[in-house]
């Protein structure tokens, strides 16, 4: 294979972009805010031993998953870093201090079962972060439970909590500022009152990527950041400023010239109205290009030119309208990444770049470059 050719479709991983993103971001806060680079669904669907090893090798503070045994995977390659179990459950406490995972505990059911185990397995200050809920209504503790919490963990010496924590629901939606500025001030309050309470100061977090951008006065002493790393920023003027991490590639399998009303794939949904050149491309619904994305939606770059797809997505392939496009079986096709937003690729399905980067799927090559 020629350097720098894909022989099949291919992710690739640009650890220059990635490095890029973190230098970008972190110069957004202030020198001693610490940082937390979230990794959860193998890294936003690209490589996460890979980017958790980069990040870590830049210096991050921390580092974040959604599940215990995406933290697991991690300690099996080897990664240090402390890692924060955003959505532990209690089937996974002993898995968590086994291998060294913080949990966010966000219930009055987790933590009494998790302070069990923590006693159970003789610790001592074991790290946990506690998760209050300021309006997302998804994971957290009430404002109202405040006093309760500090109550259970004053005293605990199994347990010692490392941060407390918020999500925002909507801090890259600026026509929300006043709910976000209401969770900001919610947590500002929780944490104050908690802190008092529990008579120690933990660090306190609520700001995702949007939130490190649009209120970088609400820091505190750590951020967690995603989708901003991988290249997006939920902001065209900021997406400008960062590099997508992710590019995936493909080559055409096949071409076929078709006459006028002829169809093309399943249930002959593409009818050509006049003579077509198609290419077949090895990738469709099990790699993650959803059947939303069929039919015209969305579309392939080819020696720089943008290839409809046609007909509908089928398993593991899809096929193209390259009709006046110079090109060959064996070229290459760009489905998104540098040069091509996977945000804009996501908006033909009415979706986000998160969607469509998580969904990638584990069968499609990855090859990491810029080491
Ligand atoms: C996924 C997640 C993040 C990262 O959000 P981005 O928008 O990708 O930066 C931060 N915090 C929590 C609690 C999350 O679940």
């Amino acid at each position: 294979m020629p350097m720098g050719k894909i022989g099949e479709t291919t992710l690739q991983i640009d650890l220059t972009a990635l490095e890029h993103n973190y230098n970008y971001l972190r110069s957004k806060i202030a020198p001693n805010t610490k940082f937390l680079a979230v990794v959860k669904a193998f890294a936003y669907g690209s490589d996460m031993v890979t980017i958790a090893q980069k990040m870590e090798q830049l210096g991050v503070d921390y580092l974040a998953v959604a599940y215990a045994k995406e933290g697991s995977l991690l300690r099996d390659a080897g990664i240090k870093t402390p890692i924060l179990v955003l959505h532990p459950l209690p089937s996974n406490f002993d898995e968590i201090i086994d291998r060294c995972l913080e949990p966010s505990l966000y219930s009055k059911k987790i933590l009494a079962e998790f302070l069990e185990v923590a006693k159970a397995k003789h610790q001592k200050a074991y790290p946990v972060h506690i998760k209050f809920n300021t309006g997302l209504n998804r994971l957290g503790f009430n404002e109202s439970d405040v006093d309760f919490v500090a109550e259970q963990l004053k005293d605990k010496k199994e347990i010692k909590v490392a941060s407390v924590f918020s999500h925002l629901a909507a801090s890259e939606d600026l026509e929300e500022k006043p709910f976000s500025l209401n969770q900001i001030n919610t947590f500002k309050r929780i944490s104050a009152n908690f802190t008092e309470k529990l008579g120690y100061a933990p660090m306190r977090h609520t700001l995702n990527t949007s939130g490190i951008l649009n209120y970088p006065e609400a820091q505190f002493e750590m951020v967690r950041s995603g989708i901003g790393l991988y290249g997006y920023g939920n902001n065209a003027t900021i997406d400008a400023q960062l590099r997508p991490v992710a590019s995936l590639k493909t080559i055409i399998s096949q071409i076929h010239h078709i006459g006028v009303n002829e169809t093309v794939g399943y249930n002959r949904a593409f009818t050509s109205e006049s003579p077509r050149k198609t290419a077949t491309l090895p990738l469709g619904h099990a790699d993650g290009i959803g059947r939303q994305y069929g039919n015209g939606k969305a579309s392939v770059l080819i020696h720089g030119k943008k290839a409809p797809i046609i007909g509908n997505v089928c398993m593991d392939m899809i096929m193209v309208d390259v009709t006046g496009i110079d090109c060959e079986e064996g070229d290459e096709a760009l489905v998104f990444g540098q040069k091509k937003s996977a945000e804009n690729f996501a908006a033909r399905a009415n979706t986000i770049s998160y969607e469509i980067l998580t969904a990638i799927s584990q069968r499609v090559k990855r090859e990491v470059i810029g080491k």
